[in-house]
């Protein structure tokens, strides 16, 4: 039997506290003193960040490289949470394990906020083995997350009403460059030749991402980031690479390349070489500082990457000719 995917029994575990709601009356800030907002993972530091500019010290929990399925907090990741002035985390049960201590921030009265709390419920997407529990990776389509961003500048103003015209403006500017990338992923993955329009990677964060700029996705794992693959799983996937000529696979920097090496190994045996198109970004952004490091950069990177690798036509140095160049 297939194992759970790490997020699903996470939430399992603890449905009794998934049922918070972030309906905490926060304190205003008042005044312009900057204040302190921590968050969880690198892409929501990254929206927090954008709207909330100089007003706050925005820091984030996890790093790059970080699994945020299976993020436990530290005994100073549970201190920062709770000296904090205002939590974000990206919600849709991704970050089971912060549940008791969001649990207790709450109670002490500090605001806490799910950027997801407000999306469109059409855009959210259900697992369909298990009813009823959202996919949490809503980042990989951009105008979703650009909902999100909208959220946090609501969530701003009801913290420090002075400065809610800021957060909103901040906001704006900020979702017109993702409806920028939004178009630009559009255009690039629709200039994949069609029968190779297929993204193979190593397990299902690219769900949101397939839907958003109409790529089918198939993953060595389905759902899961801990299990290995099944023989029967590998050989179905050499058996679809084979009959539509898919020139390439990709790996994911949280996720362990094992299954995707024996997929390729599986198909050079029956004479179809298939390369590794490039490393995707799924549940961690690049290195900080860098463009990849940003959530656009993250964006640009995986769009460009998979366009190019299959065929189609992007620019090398992606959206904004910032990406890192190809060694
Ligand atoms: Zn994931």
């Amino acid at each position: 039997m297939r194992v759970l995917c790490c997020w699903l029994w996470l939430s399992l575990a603890c449905l009794g506290c998934a049922a918070e709601s972030s309906e905490t009356v926060p304190e205003p800030a008042g005044g312009d003193a900057r204040y302190t907002i921590v968050t969880t993972t690198a892409m929501v530091t990254d929206i927090v960040q954008q709207v909330a500019g100089d007003r706050a010290t925005v820091t984030g929990l996890m790093g790059t490289g970080v699994d945020p399925h299976l993020f436990r907090p530290s005994t100073s990741d549970h201190s920062k949470l709770l000296a904090a002035d205002v939590i974000f985390y990206s919600g849709l049960m991704l970050e089971g394990g912060l549940d008791p201590v969001l649990k207790k921030a709450r109670e002490r009265g500090k605001p806490a906020f799910a950027v997801t709390e407000e999306i469109d419920p059409a855009y959210i997407r259900y697992s369909a083995e298990f009813e009823g529990h959202p996919d949490p990776h809503v980042w990989n389509d951009v105008a979703a997350w650009s909902e999100c961003v909208a959220y946090v500048a609501e969530a701003l103003a009801k913290y420090d009403p002075p400065h809610a015209d800021e957060y909103a403006a901040n906001a704006e500017r900020y979702r017109a460059e993702l409806a920028a990338l939004h178009q630009y992923a559009q255009k690039v993955i629709a200039s994949i030749p069609e029968e190779q329009r297929t993204l193979v990677t190593a397990h299902d964060a690219f769900e949101y991402f397939s839907r958003a700029y109409h790529i089918p996705v198939k993953s060595v794992l389905g759902i899961t980031t801990e299990s290995e693959a099944g023989v029967e799983d590998i050989n179905s996937l050499v058996d679809f690479l084979v009959e539509h000529k898919i020139p390439a696979v990709f790996i994911e920097t949280s996720v362990n390349s094992r299954n995707i090496e024996a997929v390729m190994e599986g198909a050079a045996k029956r004479d179809w070489q298939v390369k590794i198109g490039g490393t995707l970004f799924s549940d961690a952004m690049g290195a900080p500082g860098t463009y990849e490091g940003t959530y656009i950069g993250m964006l640009d990177h995986n769009a460009t990457v998979v366009a190019r690798a299959l065929g189609g036509e992007a620019p090398e140095r992606g959206f904004q000719g910032k990406l890192a160049a190809t060694p």
